[in-house]
């Protein structure tokens, strides 16, 4: 078997993961992801209107 465990895949986009970025459970994706969907994700999260609950200022 040339099964790789590192080799992971973005739960996102499919790419090979070098550096994992574990997903928030908010976000309801299980795996990891890469850094672009990541912070496409993170970038998402904190614009989103749906969560004025979490923000405090
Ligand atoms: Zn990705």
């Amino acid at each position: 078997m040339l099964m790789d465990k590192n080799d992971l895949k973005c739960a996102l986009c499919g790419n090979t993961v070098t550096f994992r970025y574990k997903s928030m459970e908010e976000w309801n994706i299980s795996g990891y992801l890469c850094s672009i969907c990541y912070e496409k994700k993170l970038t998402d999260f904190y614009i989103s209107p749906d969560r004025k609950d979490v923000v405090k200022r």
